[in-house]
Formats: structure tokens, sequence, C-alpha cells
């Protein structure tokens, strides 16, 4: 694929390697550590989305085998898994991180041929933060005890987790660890146009040698992610994915008894002061948006300007725009990549629709893009009432809405001014801003100066509809285990 430019200057391509990848060309379900032909005789095809070609064909689970995973699942939980120490069990998700990192390379090439994410950031972020989660966690299972002083723990049982594409080893990884270090077994679903990580994961966890039904992955879509959802004996479930799904899930699961966590939808407000060091922020906002083609649920999606800045920031973030490089995600110069799918590509586009319908200018740096795949160039809309729709509704594409504000307290209400809570951004360069805003944002996770980013010991969650529950730390723990 050419390199695309944005920029007058080209980058030679530097394509990262495939040919130390293997990818078979048709994967079972992996249930009770075997991998098993789909009772529904049913497979699906998992695309490369910056060209449209096929890796592989992909079983497609349908409710007998959802129930056969679970029933492996609850064998392993009553058995070997339910009966080991946990100091055991550490040695298990310790073996898994270290396999993880083994084969990082192989699993970043793939996470960006199947997810469109450029290779900087899967081998730079995703592989190793998805294995940095399992080291965290296996050094917690032996230790649940002081994590919680005062109260009895014990794991819930099998844990039903069902995760999205943007992120699918990470998000299976910030699933699985905690699972496994509080003693409960699992049955994964990962997303149905990404789910080559897992199932790449599903072939180290069989080398790492964990007991059979410990963790089992069936692949599918929609109805096998419910399917997982509303097994009678699942104990617990885990979901990542849209607000609309998880109001869904919620309501099925309401009366079960089932212990539920939600990571929703967002739309992080990034606020930008006056007195805030403006490379660094700008820098900072092209991070936060552009970042992963803007599949990020907590992505800053809304950009708030203190108005003495206003033109400064918006020349300074054009002219950033205009060096990103859009192209093969598996070049290594690539800032964005290919969007996930053609359906998210069409939402995408028709926000973009909606926005100049609203009356918002919209401006996107002129630059080629592949005839093939699905693409979307970095977007920016200004003059955007905070009433409108692409300043209210998540996108999960590379758009950003700009406003301006001239006080705190305008901004704070601006801010807070959608239904969603997961993150939000403050830049500046006083302190005292920092603590005023982020006690009054209504957000899980606010960053201050700096944006997006993640490690193992932080919780991470949401307010409102974006979700409730914590993943990460000690917080993602206790949603894996009883407490009394
Ligand atoms: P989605 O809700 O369509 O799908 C997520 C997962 O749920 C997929 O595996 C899908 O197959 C499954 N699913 C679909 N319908 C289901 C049903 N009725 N019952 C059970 N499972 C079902 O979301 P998506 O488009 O894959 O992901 C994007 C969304 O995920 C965005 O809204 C984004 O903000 C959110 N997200 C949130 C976080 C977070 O931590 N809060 C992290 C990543 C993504």
């Amino acid at each position: 694929m050419a390199k695309k430019k944005t920029i007058d200057w080209a980058l030679a391509p530097a394509p990262e390697n495939k040919d130390h990848i293997t990818i078979k060309p048709q994967y079972e379900l992996f249930i009770g550590g075997k991998w098993v032909k789909p009772k529904s005789g049913k497979y699906f095809d998992t695309i490369n989305p910056a060209n449209e070609q096929k890796l592989a064909r992909i079983a497609e689970a349908n409710e007998a085998d959802v129930d056969a995973a679970v029933k492996a699942a609850r064998k392993a939980y009553q058995g070997p898994w339910g009966k080991m120490p946990a100091s055991e069990r550490a040695k298990y998700i310790y073996r898994i991180a270290r396999l993880m990192q083994e084969k990082a390379r192989e699993l970043a090439v793939i996470e960006s041929m199947d997810g469109g994410k450029a290779i900087r950031e899967s081998r730079d972020i995703d592989i190793p933060l998805a294995a940095a989660h399992f080291f965290y966690y296996a050094g917690w299972a032996d230790k649940i005890s002081y994590a919680f002083p005062g109260k009895q723990t014990s794991p819930l049982g099998v844990a039903g987790q069902v995760i999205p594409w943007n992120f699918p080893l990470l998000m299976a990884s910030w699933k699985l660890a905690p699972a496994l270090a509080c003693g409960n077994t699992v049955v994964l679903k990962p997303a149905e146009t990404t789910p080559l990580t897992a199932l790449k994961l599903a072939e180290i966890i069989q080398e790492a040698d964990l007991p059979e039904g410990v963790v089992n992955i069936v692949t599918g879509a929609g109805a096998t992610g419910a399917a997982v959802v509303n097994h009678p004996d699942v104990n617990k479930v885990a979901f990542t994915g849209s607000t609309n799904v998880g109001k869904l899930i919620q309501r099925s699961t309401a009366g079960s008894g089932k212990k539920l966590t939600l990571e929703l939808g967002g739309k992080a407000a990034n606020i930008i002061f006056a007195d805030a060091t403006i490379d660094q922020a700008v820098e900072g906002i092209v991070n936060g948006i552009y970042f992963n083609q803007g599949h990020v649920c907590c992505a800053g999606s809304r950009l708030y300007v203190e108005e003495a800045v206003y033109d400064e920031v918006l020349r300074k973030l054009k002219h950033r725009m205009n060096s990103l490089v859009v192209g093969d995600p598996l070049d290594k110069n690539t800032d964005i990549g290919a969007i996930n799918s053609k359906e998210q590509l069409g939402t995408i586009n028709k926000y973009l629709k909606i926005g100049q319908e609203e009356g918002s200018d919209m401006f996107q740096p002129t630059c080629d893009l592949p005839s093939k795949g699905f693409w979307c160039p970095p977007t920016l809309f200004t003059n955007v009432a905070q009433s409108a729709r692409i300043s209210q509704e998540e996108i999960f594409g590379p758009v950003l809405a700009v406003q301006t504000f001239r006080t705190m307290d305008e901004v704070l209400q601006k801010a807070n001014n959608t239904p969603y809570g997961l993150s939000a951004g403050v830049w500046t360069d006083k302190g005292s801003k920092i603590f005023n805003m982020t006690t009054k944002l209504r957000a899980g996770v606010i960053w201050a100066n700096t944006f997006n980013k993640f490690d193992p010991t932080s919780p991470f969650g949401g307010y409102k509809e974006s979700g409730y529950g914590r993943e990460g730390g000690v917080h993602g723990l206790g949603a894996y285990l009883n407490l009394n």
C-alpha cells in the first residue's frame, strides 16, 4: 500500500515485517483447553480493514457452544483451579504474562492487521500494557486478603466477559487477569471484527499449561455475547462496549444475582486554560483524539479552549494535523491507521454530515487515502454549539469538536453537560486550577497536563452513562470477589 502523506515532504516506507507471524486459516472455539468445532456449524471471516483482505475464518458460537464453555469453566472452578493455592495460581498468571512478552512482536502485528491500529500503538502501548496487567494481577493473587482488610474474600465463580474491538488484547487482559488472580474461571467473548489476538492468547494459555477450562474463548457477534451474559450459570458479567448494549445487559441481568460491571461509551472534554503550555497541550489534544483513529472510549473528543488562546491553539492544532501520517497500519511512520470496519466508517461519515448540516465548520488536512480499506482523515469541527449532536454523542472516530469558554464555571458546566462521564483532561500551569477542576468534573478519570495515560495499578471506569464499576488497580480485584 502506498504511504499516505498529508505533508509536503515524504517519509520513506518503514513497514513492519510480517514474516514471523502465524495466522491459521481457520480458528475453532477454545473450550475446556481444546479447540472444538462449533455446534452451530457456522463460521465468519475476519478481515484486515486496511485492505479488506480476509485474514482467517472464525467459528461462530451459538447458545449450545456457550453452554459447553460455561460447563467447562464451572468444572475447572469446582476442580483444579478452585482447589489450587493462590500462590500456585499466581505462577500460571506470571507464565502467561511472560509468554505474552516473548510473543509481543507477533501479537502487535496481528493486532494491527486485524484491527487497523498503527503498529506504533499496538507495539508500544497495547501489547506491553496487556502483559503488564497479567504481571500486576499475578502479584496480587496470594495477597488478596491484604487488599481488603477486615473482609472475608472469596471468588465469584464463573465470569462471563464481553469485550469490544478498539483494544482487543488489552481489553481481554483487563478482564482475564484480575478474574484469574481472584480465583474465578472465565468465558470470554472477543469482538467479531478483532478476534485474532484473543485466539493467539488461547494458544499462549495452552502453552502455559493452564488447567483445562479455566479460560474459554468463544467467538461470534452480539448473539454470542448475549448467550454468555444470559447464561444462568454465570456468576459475574463484565462488559465493555457501547452504552446501548450496556443498557440491554443491565436490563437482562437485573434480578439474576449476577454481579455486573459496565465500561461504556464516553465523550471526554479536554480543557485548555490560557496559562497552559500551549505546544504541550496541542500535542496532548492530538494524541487524545487521533490516537487509535479516535477508537478510544476515553478519547478527548470535545475540546474547550479559553478564548484568549483560541487563535493560537487552532493554528497550532491545524499545523500539527497537517503533519499526521494516515495510512498503512503496519508502517512504523503511521499515526492514523484504518477505521476498524465498514460499519464504523459509516457511523463516522454520518456524523461528519450531521456536523456540517448543524452549521459547524469542518477542517480536514488534504491527504489521499488508499482506495481499498476504511479510512478517515483527522477531522476538526469549529463553530460548534453545545447542543450539537457532534458535541453530545459519541462518534468513536478521529473527529474533534472545538468550543471556547471564558470562565471556569462556564467550562465546567459545558464539560459536564453530556450523558457520559468517563474521562476528561485539564491543561493549565496552576495546580489550584487542576484541583478545582478535578473535584467538579463528573468523570471517572481526569488527566492533568497529559492525556490517555494508562497503568495497571490505576482504576479506570465511568460515571453516568459511561457505566459503573472499576477495572485496574485494587478496585479491579473487588469486581471479582465476594466481600463479606
Ligand atoms: P458494542 O457494544 O457494539 O460491542 C461490544 C461487544 O459486545 C462486542 O463483543 C459485541 O459482539 C458484543 N455485543 C453486541 N451486542 C450484544 C448483546 N446484545 N449482548 C451481549 N453482547 C453484545 O460496542 P463496540 O462498537 O464493539 O465498541 C465500541 C464501544 O465500546 C464504544 O461505545 C466505546 O466507548 C466502548 N468502550 C468503552 C470502554 C470503557 O472502558 N469504558 C473501553 C473500550 C470501548
